[in-house]
């Protein structure tokens, strides 16, 4: 029973309506107080989850030639499967990788936003992003699955990036999301300022396949998803965890990848 006023209108609707009308003025009252900007250039836009248009300029999309292995943008064209240094000398445990844009200063802006910002309006058109760029990756059959947060870090942030994108890419694109499946043993230190060698062993044996999720993974086309691939290390480390649960393949789909002179080294 209703404890509401009595209206000659359903309660629902009266309320809906009501509450349709002071959600809609709050909205313009918060765009008015904090009117929405572009991730890039901190100029004001037209709407939350676009960015200005001559930020499109300052962003370096990533396309072919690239590394056959990591995606590592190649300076000249070569031939087809043609893998990277980096690659030859020490491949990375995934079985390939793509990314959207270089990882510089205008991506920089944009995923410090969307990752610490409350930014996640930009959801749609990252995942768009992502979406191009694992085009050959991200088949209907594949399986989504984000790089995971610990815990404590995912209760501070209150959201997981990569879940986000991966869900939304899910939908694009038809592919299977599954937030869960794997999980960090440990908190990690930031990977920031540390040497390859210390991202590897920092990252070395932090994620497992969770008990309930192992029949899912075996024998899948895994696609994980993050933000960043700097080394390689964090993404090598979640791949190793998933071929040990018996997944088929597993391939790496990120926002940005930090490249040095020109080539990425992985
Ligand atoms: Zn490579």
């Amino acid at each position: 029973m209703e404890d509401g006023p009595i209206s000659d209108r359903p309660a629902g609707a009266a309320l809906g309506s009501r509450s349709n009308l002071v959600s809609a003025s709050m909205s313009r009252l918060l765009d008015a107080l904090t009117p929405p900007l572009c991730p890039i250039t901190n100029e004001r836009v037209s709407a939350p989850g676009i960015i200005a248009a001559h930020a499109w300029a300052k962003l370096r999309f990533i396309d072919d030639p690239v590394c056959a292995r990591c995606g590592a943008p190649f300076s000249h064209e070569v031939g087809k499967g043609v893998e990277c240094a980096g690659c030859i000398a020490d491949p990375p445990e995934f079985d390939s990788a793509r990314a959207a844009v270089i990882y510089d200063d205008a991506s920089h802006g944009l995923i410090v936003s969307f990752k610490h910002a409350d930014r996640t309006d930009l959801t749609p058109l990252l995942a768009q992003w992502l979406a191009r760029a694992g085009s050959g990756l991200v088949t209907p059959g594949a399986l989504l699955i984000p790089a995971p947060l610990h815990p404590a870090r995912l209760f501070a942030r209150r959201y997981n990036q990569a879940a986000l994108l991966s869900r939304a890419v899910a939908a694009l694109t038809g592919a299977r999301f599954e937030p869960m499946a794997l999980t960090r043993l440990r908190p990690t230190p930031p990977q920031k300022n540390l040497s390859p060698e210390a991202r590897r062993r920092n990252v070395a044996g932090a994620f497992a396949v969770r008990a309930d999720k192992a029949a899912l993974v075996a024998g899948a086309h895994i696609v994980l998803v993050d933000d960043v691939l700097t080394t390689g290390a964090t993404l090598s480390s979640c791949a190793r965890a998933l071929k040990k649960a018996g997944a088929a393949r597993v391939d790496a789909l990120v926002l940005a990848r930090v490249v040095r002179g020109g080539t990425a080294l992985a």
